[in-house]
């Protein structure tokens, strides 16, 4: 050590860093050179024969291995800001809940490009670019072979362009002509008028005074709000006056179809704000611009599905968390986290308010409500002057006989829509053309040969084929039977594309629009045909889940819901809850205009309590029955689970695993019940055998302690060949 060096200083050489490895602890590296200000930074290190991307969490002096074998860090990345401490600290707190590694969780909160070992250089970003004089006159003489500069071009030249309408290619342009002096940041001034925000009604009037006096640190409300109340409405005036105070606000949807739509909301009424949607769509590079500068504290909205609550925010101010009751905010692999619930545990730690907005709130959050953890804000009618909530009828399948899937009640009704030039949604929840292929002669269905499940038959141009929804597995229909040899092979039950060939051959004038996984699957098609939806050019919509959620179709009148009992016999005790919230959903689709919309559900079960709630629009009196059920079964929210899942080839091994983590945490814990493992729902994917052990807790904290010593002795069980992870706060099987 030189002579003159603080020891305090010189001491703390060693880094301690957080890497994606399976390994639950952080690696120690010399790094002579690095100081306070690299604590947050990303290093490269050596490992084994690797280089890996990590991040810098501590300094210390004295490591638990000889210092002699350790190795000196290959680099750090100073030319990327360091991760904020309150970002790490999140980290930390998910990975201690969710009992995932730090460094995994680390890893997955970066974006991509920034996980791996290439130096990056950060942009100085600005929010807009207008061409400069010499920029005017360098483009006029772009040559034509040059289409997209050309095209680019043509919308400077029309007035400033607001950087986050521009697409990677598009942005590596600006970056060259930007070196070349074509183009400077424009100011605000030159970007487009805000909307005028509407009159608001009372109700949401009401709503945003309640807020106001939830203040500005930390409070989470629940915003209960039937469909077309005008959440967003609230949403956008909390967020303006968040932002107008300088803070930043992050903004949770569920879909990633959903961000569009709330995106061009949030650009119409602040144009001059610098937002930025994250989500998986994507491209590698502009998720690492987006985020870097958002951790750069650029953004004044960030927007984005589950990953987003990890989102660097430097100034955040409010999190909003819409549709909180969406399943799709629970991460169902790695570190199965739930979106939300981080999100209300961030809002805690920044001290900052969060609003959690649902039609149909998770059971939970209503419990939470209703037990004052979270304030309750109501919106019982529709925003929509002229509009009111649609009703609800259901149409008797046992007299009404269904003909290909289709009741003569809900025939008649689309007819009058299509007379009257109105839109109508037939919903059916299941996509391809029917759910199995069966032998008229046998009753042989089909199955997946590496799954516990059925080939569902999807129509392919002019043919069919078989495809396993749930390991990708696709093949020609067998000719014949397998079992019987019958030719008498058919297809039994209703699909998307099945229920959209019944309509149109019934009516054969009318424009017809599929909309499920499998229409939307390229980048972009979706919001063409939300675009072709508010246009007008389609009479009928057919389609899944994906159109049932938070979208706005005003000239929607009708929605006919098909196959919605086959939810009812599920062996999930969550499945009515998810029943009851699809179902207000999509009902919720109709009439939120002028006219006033009808929905009409074909069921065999027409007096089972959660049509009965239904018709009435009743969730509170449904969520206090099925609360009332909980408590009785002692289910969550009334205690605490988490659920060890195994799985592998050898099914024996896989449960002999879970039989061993049984044994090894019996009794260890009082109010803690272990269960027998048992198969999952599904109980074989691609030829892994998958089982699971529920663990039940009366509360909270004896399931961490439980968890605390139950956890690490995981390990050094006989497991050969299973995979195992523990799902903390299960929302499925
Ligand atoms: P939610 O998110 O609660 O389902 P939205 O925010 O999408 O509802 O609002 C439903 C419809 O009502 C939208 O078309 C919206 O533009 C309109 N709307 C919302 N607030 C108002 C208001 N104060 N005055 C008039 N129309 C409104
Ligand atoms: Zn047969
Ligand atoms: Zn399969």
């Amino acid at each position: 050590m030189p002579p003159n060096t603080p020891p305090e200083i010189a001491a703390l050489h060693i880094a301690r860093v957080a890497l994606d490895a399976p390994v639950d602890r952080l690696f120690d590296y010399l790094a002579p050179g690095c100081d306070e200000a690299d604590l947050g930074r990303r290093v490269e290190v050596p490992f084994g024969r690797r280089t890996l991307v990590g991040v810098l969490l501590e300094r210390v002096s004295v490591s638990d291995l000889p210092e002699a074998g350790l190795k000196p860090l290959h680099a750090i990345d100073r030319s990327t800001p360091a991760l904020p401490a309150d970002l790490i600290e999140l980290a930390r707190f998910a990975a201690g809940y969710y009992r995932f590694p730090l460094g995994a969780v680390l890893a997955s909160l970066l974006p991509p490009a920034l996980r791996r070992t290439e130096r990056q250089r950060r942009d100085a970003l600005p929010a807009a670019y207008a061409l400069t004089g010499a920029g005017r006159e360098a483009v006029a003489a772009l040559p034509a072979r040059a289409p997209a500069q050309r095209a680019l071009a043509q919308r400077l030249l029309a007035g400033p362009v607001v950087r986050d309408d521009l697409d990677e290619r598009e942005r590596a342009l600006v970056r060259e002509w930007r070196r070349l002096g074509w183009l400077e940041a424009a100011d605000a001034q030159n970007i487009p008028d805000a909307e005028t925000p509407p009159a608001l009604t009372e109700e949401q009037a009401a709503a945003l005074i309640a807020l106001d006096q939830h203040g500005d640190g930390y409070a989470a409300t629940l915003l209960y709000g039937v469909t077309g109340s005008g959440k967003t409405e609230v949403y956008l005036r909390r967020i303006g006056a968040v932002i107008e105070s300088g803070r930043q606000a992050l903004v949770l949807a569920p879909e990633i179809h959903l961000i569009p739509q709330l995106e061009e909301r949030l650009r119409r009424r602040f144009p001059a704000r610098r937002i930025l949607a994250l989500h998986s769509g994507l491209a590698e590079g502009e998720r690492r611009q987006d985020w870097l500068a958002a951790l750069a504290g650029a953004a004044d909205i960030v927007l984005g599905t589950r990953l987003s609550v990890f989102t660097p925010m430097p100034r955040l101010g409010l999190l909003i968390v819409d549709e909180e009751h969406d399943a799709a905010y629970k991460q169902l692999e790695g570190m199965r986290y739930s979106a939300r619930d981080v999100a209300v545990w961030r809002a805690h730690q920044r001290g900052v308010p969060v609003i959690l907005g649902s039609a149909t709130p998770a059971l939970e959050t209503w419990k939470n409500a209703q037990d004052g953890r979270y304030h309750l804000i109501r919106l019982t009618r529709r925003a929509h002057a002229e509009a009111v909530l649609p009703a609800v009828r259901l149409v008797d399948t046992r007299g009404d006989r269904p003909r290909m899937g289709l009741t003569h009640s809900l025939g008649a009704a689309l007819e009058d829509r299509l007379n009257r030039g109105e839109q109508s949604l037939v919903f059916i929840n299941r996509r391809g053309y029917a759910p199995t292929l069966r032998c008229n002669a046998c009753g042989h269905v089909t199955p997946c040969p590496r799954c516990t499940a059925h080939l569902v038959l999807h129509r392919a141009g002019p043919g069919y084929r078989l495809t396993c929804h749930h390991c990708g597995l696709t093949t020609r229909p067998p000719p014949a039977c397998p079992e019987c040899g019958s030719l008498d092979m058919r297809a039994a039950g209703q699909g998307t594309q099945r229920v959209e060939e019944t309509l149109a051959e019934r009516f054969p004038a009318a424009r017809i629009l599929r909309i499920d996984r499998d229409s939307t699957g390229r980048r972009g098609a979706f919001a063409v045909m939300r675009d072709q939806v508010a246009a007008r050019e389609v009479d009928i919509l057919v389609g899944t889940q994906l159109v049932a959620k938070g979208h706005d179709f005003p000239h929607l009148t009708l929605v006919g819901v098909i196959g919605a009992d086959m939810a009812l016999s599920s062996p999930d005790w969550r499945a009515s809850e998810r029943l009851f919230a699809l179902l207000m959903q999509v009902a919720g689709r109709a009439g939120r205009a002028e006219r006033p919309g009808e929905v009409l559900i074909q069921t065999g079960y027409p007096h089972h309590p959660l049509y009965q709630a239904l018709i009435r629009h009743d969730y509170p009196g449904f969520a206090r029955q099925t609360l009332n059920e909980r408590r009785a079964a002692g289910f969550p929210p009334y205690s605490a689970q988490a659920v060890l899942r195994a799985e592998g080839r050898d099914g024996d091994a896989v449960m002999g695993f879970l039989e061993a983590a049984r044994e090894t945490g019996e009794g260890q814990e009082k109010g803690v019940a272990l269960f027998d493992p048992v198969p999952a729902l599904m109980s074989r994917i691609a030829h892994q055998t998958r089982a699971q052990l529920l663990v039940q807790a009366t509360a909270r904290a004896p399931l961490r302690r439980f968890l605390d010593l139950w956890l690490p002795r995981l390990g050094g069980l006989p497991g050969k060949g299973v995979k195992w992870g523990l799902d903390v706060d299960p929302i499925e099987g």
